[in-house]
């Protein structure tokens, strides 16, 4: 179905950026539709139930609405209640459950094709678009023999259903650290596996000491310099600086990180720099990528250096955006 309507600007992403970017459209005057091929904030929604995250809530605020919370830094389910009453404030035209599959047209009259969740063809149309799709909806997979398996998971959710259960986890960031530590508070016997010589440097200050207390007590079990080639569905097989070790084991997280779908960002006309993280092109000052009409914003900006742009920086984003098409777009609305 093709939208009769223009808007002035549509966002690919309803997450935290993407929200920013539909706001300070908004209060330029512009008419704003945001699509996302989840919920609101489809992101957060599938981090881990019981997350808290690692900074404080003011530096979570977008569009001014003060996010208070008797937490020092907030929960999951906080955040997700937060961006909903800022959705409802200002009145955000959020078309969920939509995938984003394809863009054709151009500056002035994009084409926005999306699949809705029962295959539903749809079809919007935009002057400007602003691309903000995250990194968190394609794992890094290993490329392991059984890493398909259906034991094998790349997101990690919540502790109950792996309770006495032999549960190895893969990585040696804060994702994995954190999942460590959950899983064996709640019961279950967990390996740590990591390929370097320790946890990494950037793990937050405040779960180091608790993940290395857990493995100096062998509480958690960790192989460091170590690398997984095998997964069954019984086992895991360690190749470790002593060798080759076979474990039970009934579940595996691979908390390896996630990266941004560059495909996709191609498919937009977006050139990707090889020489710099495959940071898509655009003007630092405006956003505007190479391909003309189309922004870009949030992590997606810093290519496969996921861990430089976040929701305390990427909010930002919108109102640079924002002010370089209100330069150059009349406002309608
Ligand atoms: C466990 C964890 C904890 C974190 N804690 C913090 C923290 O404490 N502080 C902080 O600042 N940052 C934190 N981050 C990072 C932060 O959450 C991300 O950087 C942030 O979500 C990026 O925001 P975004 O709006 O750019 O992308 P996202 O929030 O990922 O939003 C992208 C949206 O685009 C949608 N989308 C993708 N592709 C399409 C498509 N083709 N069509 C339609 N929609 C699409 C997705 O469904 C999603 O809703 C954390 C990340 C993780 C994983």
């Amino acid at each position: 179905m093709v939208s009769e309507q223009l808007f002035d600007v549509l966002v690919i992403g309803a997450g935290p950026t993407g929200m920013a970017c539909a706001i300070a459209c908004q209060r330029q005057g512009f008419r704003v539709v945001l699509v996302d091929k989840g919920c609101l904030t489809n992101s957060l929604f599938h981090y881990p139930a019981n997350m808290t995250f690692f900074t404080t809530p003011e530096l979570l605020e977008i569009g001014d609405m003060p996010f208070s919370s008797p937490n020092q830094k907030p929960t999951r389910a906080e955040a997700l209640e937060y961006y909903r009453k800022v959705s409802e404030h200002y009145k955000l035209d959020i078309r969920q459950y939509e995938r984003v599959d394809r863009v054709s047209g151009s500056d002035g009259d994009f084409r926005v094709h999306t699949v809705d969740r029962f295959e539903r063809e749809h079809v919007h149309r935009a002057q400007k678009l602003i691309v903000a799709t995250g990194y968190y909806d394609l794992p890094n997979y290993l490329g392991l023999p059984g890493e398909d398996l259906p034991k094998v998971m790349h997101y990690y959710d919540e502790p109950h259903p792996y309770f006495a259960q032999d549960v190895l986890v893969i990585g040696g960031k804060n994702s994995a650290a954190i999942a460590a530590l959950d899983l064996w508070r709640h019961g279950a016997r967990v390996t740590l596996v990591h390929r370097g010589a320790e946890l990494h440097r950037h793990i937050k200050y405040w779960i180091k000491p608790d993940i290395e207390n857990r493995i100096k007590n062998g509480e958690v079990a960790a192989y460091f310099h170590t690398t997984v080639s095998d997964i069954t569905e019984d086992t895991v097989t360690l190749e470790t600086p002593e060798g080759e070790k076979v474990l039970p084991n009934q579940f595996v997280f691979a908390l390896t990180g996630y990266h941004p779908d560059f495909d996709f960002i191609e498919s937009l006309g977006v050139n990707l720099d090889a020489e710099n993280a495959r940071c898509p092109i655009c003007d630092p000052a405006t956003l505007e990528s190479n391909a003309k009409g189309i922004y870009l914003a949030g992590v997606i900006v810093a290519g496969e250096r996921t861990n430089e742009i976040f929701i305390e920086n990427g909010r930002f984003h919108g109102d640079l955006i924002a002010k370089d098409i209100a330069a150059k777009v009349p406002v309608t609305a």
